[in-house]
Formats: C-alpha cells, structure tokens, sequence
C-alpha cells in the first residue's frame, strides 16, 4: 500500500498551490490555485493542465486565496464532476473571490484583444469566465472543522483550524496506509478573529508551507497595533486630507474595519468617517459579518456594521470620494495594482494633506511598492501623477505564521515518521526553514520539491522520488527579465547620478543605447534572412 504525491504549483515560489495524491484509482487535489507575480509565471496559468480533468474524483481546498483556488473553473470547465470539499467560510468567500477573478480575467483579455485587432491577431482567450467561475463554485461542499468526510474511495480527510484567513484549514490525509498532513496557509499566533493554527500530531509526512521561512517578526499585539494605527489616523487628521489606505480585500479589509471600530467607539479617534470602497471587499466583509458571532476580538459585536463605516455603492458614490477631505478610505487592490485604490491615489498622491498608509506586502515591481520606495512621480492609468502626499507603513499585520511560528507548529505535528515536504516559498525562504528543521532533526529527511515531481509515500519509510522535476520552469522560478527590468529601470537615475561628471554621464547614456541598437539591429538581420 502506498499513496503518490505529485506537486503541480506553489513549488519553491508562492503561488499556484496545486498537489495531486494518488490511492488505488482515486486521484484528489488539495488545492487548485493560479499563478500570480512574474509574466513567466502567469503564463503557466495558460498551459494544458498536467492531469486530465474528469480523472480527478475531487478537490480538498484549504482556503478562498486565489493562489489557492483560482484553477478550480478551469478544472470544472474541462470536466471535472466531484466535489470542492472546504469549510462552510470557504465556501460563502469562494462565490466572490472566484467571480471577481473571472471578470478580471474576462477584462484582461477584453483589454488585449483591442490591441491585437488593431493588429490583425487572433483573439486572447480568456482562462476563464465568471459563468465558469460561478459553476466552480456550486460544487463547493461545506464540511466541519474536525469531522472526518471521505472525498474518493480510499481517501479520508478531516481539516484543522489553520488561522490565516476566515475558514483557512490545514487538511489531514488518510490513504494508500499513510498518514499525510498539508499545513496549508499557516497563520501567525494572536492573529485577529481567529484561534491559534491547530492539527493532531504524529504523521508520516507533513507538507508546510514557507512563505516567511527566512523572516523574523517583531511580536506585537493587537492592543500595541491599534495603538500604531491610531497615531496614523491622528496625525493623516491633523495634516486636513484624506488617509487612503491600500488593503488586501479578504481579511486585510476586515481587519483594519476591527480595529477602526474599536478605536472609534472609545473615542480615540474623534468623529471618523471610513469608507470602504471596494466591491470586493464589501462582499467579503458581508461573510465576515454573517461569521461575527464565531470571530475571537469583536467582544461579541458585527463590528462591521459600525456607524462610522460606510460601504460605497457604484462608481458614482466612489467619484465623490474625490471631493473629500478627512475621509479614512480603505480600497483595493492591496498592492495598488489595479481596482478603485488607484483613482484614489491619482487624486490624493498629489495632495500634501493627504496621507497614503500601507499595510500589507507590496512586491517588487507593483505600484505600490514603487510609491513605498520613494517615487516622486508615478504613471496611473497613462497619465502622470506627482508624489506629495506623506507616504506611512504599517509593519505589524500579517497573516502568516514568521519562522519561528512556522517551526513551532512543524514541531507540534512531531513525531514525523517519513519526512518534512517544504513548499509555498521563495528559494530563499525554504533554504533558511529547511535548515532550522534539519538542525533540529524535525523529521528524518527534509525535502524542497520540484513543480512536476512525484514522490512514492509509504507509511513510516522515506519519501521516494519517481520522477523529476521540470527544468524548463527553473529559470521563471528564479527572478526572471521582467523583475530585473524594473529593478534597473528604479535604480538607473540613481547609479547615473554617480558618474563623476555629466560629460561621462552622457557617454554611460549612448554606451547604453548602443548596446540596446546591437540587439535590435541583429534582430533586423535575422528578419531580412527570413525574408529573403
Ligand atoms: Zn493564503
């Protein structure tokens, strides 16, 4: 008896979490989700998928991230009729994050099929719709945390509390003998609305997540953090503008809404007016809403429903934001890379008064980061925007565990009889986690997978590999051309700058172009040939 594991996605990178097992001839998926960040990446979520659809019996999701459940409509498109096993939180998300993704990606390819038939090209195909992405989601199957369910023949399955986001759930596996544990997203201690992430102990394998396997967080409570956000919304006041804030749309959102609540009904922060102006955002605060009497920290209260918050409606109400002054506005997208949050910024960037706090992670190359980074002029929709407004961050909210409680909890799920699968991280990440755990002798082999392997699983005995990774994927897994574009574009005034003198400057400038003239010039030779 034995169970194959094959990796699909979110393998020595963040996104794509998508892992096969096999038991006798059931298959099941824990978790189905799309890829996001670089181009090369993206373009993956454009590839054939790398198993037959209608061949998958059925899907354990662990929560309504899109990183984690975003492939689901593609996967019911094509065929596939089981079931999404998740918890009944998951669930209610899951109808607005996968309908929201299926109109951005209708939007997407809208967009770029303008382009191409002014070219002449064949149309973009959109991955899917939000009809598919609405069908995804009625075979959605709600289950208790804790009560065992058998998704195919042979496979048993319980989910555990993993406390990153509202109904995250590690899943416990029993097939083919072997007993296998997927952390999921794992949540930090003392994370808002949630208990502390929680599974049984003693398994064959373990499969953790390393997003911050290399990070170390200052620990601060939510008293301290409210405190922070308090001198922020104090001081954007007295400053006379507008506070915009940046915020992811599930839990981000829900948690600031938390603390903005608290803050306002004892009066620390005078007479606020916050609005929340993100469609998104509002329907995932309506399922938080619909949970308030589980959610830990609200002291029993919807604290959603706070007379100081107001939800924006359509376009309309959101263009009256523009004429404000004093409004705390919170928006999406968190990393301002598209939504509502970025004619915000077009008219509140410009302003000395207003203030633009950030309280989530931006990645290297979105609009956000840039603004963080110290832009003095940014592009917003084409048009050129003047960096005046105070520009704050946040640090202190997190929805995963740091290292030391990523450790923890592989410690707690010990004794780990075959070994410790490390996925759901940066390179740098999972080097850093792997080697604290093989230190500490976690498990007796510590193992970072490839994207495309499958490993042999049997009870008590190491992991075997049966088959290898895909090379072709290493370098799009490494920071690839569109990464270090922007990187040398951000930094290219600065090292100019530099150069002793602007007679050398200008020199540096034409040695630059030249070399770009090389590369176009070899490109017209190779046209010429091709014509000739
Ligand atoms: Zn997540």
């Amino acid at each position: 008896m034995s169970l194959s594991l094959t990796i699909h996605g979110a393998a020595q990178t963040v996104t794509g979490s998508c892992i096969e097992l096999r038991a006798g001839k059931s298959r099941v998926l824990l978790d189905c989700g799309m890829f996001q960040g670089s181009r090369s990446l993206e373009a993956l979520n454009h590839e054939p998928l790398a198993f037959e659809a209608p061949s998958i019996d059925a899907v354990i999701l662990s929560h309504a991230h899109i990183d984690h459940s975003g492939l689901l409509p593609r996967l019911a498109a094509q065929g596939f009729k089981g079931a999404i096993w998740c918890t009944g939180e998951t669930t209610d998300l899951l109808e607005f994050m996968l309908a929201d993704a299926g109109r951005i990606q209708e939007y997407e390819a809208e967009r770029r099929n303008r382009r191409r038939d002014r070219a002449g090209e064949d149309p973009f195909q959109p991955i899917y719709t939000e009809r598919d992405a609405l069908a995804a989601w009625r075979m959605a199957r709600p289950v208790a945390l804790g009560e065992w369910f058998e998704p195919a023949e042979g496979f048993r399955v319980r989910l555990w509390n993993a406390g990153h986001i509202l109904g995250a759930a590690s899943i416990e596996v029993e097939a083919g003998g072997v007993r296998l544990l997927y952390s999921g997203d794992v949540g930090p201690d003392n994370k808002a609305f949630h208990p502390d992430p929680t599974s049984p102990a003693g398994f064959d394998y373990v499969i953790c997540e390393s997003t911050y396997g290399d990070r170390a967080r200052q620990r601060v409570s939510i008293e301290e953090r409210r405190r922070l956000l308090e001198m922020e919304i104090v001081e954007a006041r007295a400053r006379g503008g507008n506070l915009v804030i940046p915020a992811f749309a599930l839990e981000r959102t829900q948690e600031l809404l938390l603390d903005i609540a608290e803050l306002s009904r004892s009066g620390r922060i005078g007479h606020a007016m916050v609005f929340v102006d993100s469609p998104l955002a509002s329907r995932a605060t309506t399922v938080f809403g619909k949970y308030a009497g589980q959610l830990e920290d609200t002291g029993g209260r919807n604290v959603f429903a706070d007379p100081a918050i107001h939800y924006t409606n359509d376009v309309l109400e959101s263009m009256r934001l523009n004429t404000m002054s004093g409004a705390i506005i919170l928006s999406a997208s968190g990393m301002c890379e598209a939504g509502r949050i970025r004619h915000h910024l077009f008219y509140n960037l410009p302003r000395r008064d207003s203030t633009i706090l950030f309280v989530g992670f931006q990645a290297e190359g979105s609009l956000g980061r840039v603004i963080l980074d110290g832009a003095q002029r940014v592009r917003i929709s084409g048009r050129d925007v003047r960096v005046r407004a105070q520009i704050r961050r946040i640090e202190s909210y997190s929805a995963h565990a740091d290292q030391s409680e990523l450790l923890d909890w592989i410690t707690e799920r010990g004794p780990i009889a075959g070994g410790l699968f490390l996925d759901h991280g940066e390179k740098g990440a999972i080097a850093a986690l792997q080697e604290l755990a093989q230190t500490r002798k976690l498990a007796p082999a510590v193992i970072v997978p490839e994207i495309g392997e499958s490993y042999e699983l049997s009870a008590g005995q190491p992991a075997r590999r049966v088959r290898t990774g895909r090379e072709d994927l290493r370098p799009a897994l490494g920071s690839d051309w569109q990464n270090d574009c922007t990187d040398l574009a951000l930094n290219l005034k600065r090292r100019l700058a530099r150069i002793r003198d602007s007679a050398a400057r200008q020199k540096a400038i034409e040695d630059m172009r030249a070399v770009l003239d090389s590369y176009e010039s070899f490109r017209a030779r190779k046209h010429d040939r091709a014509a000739k």
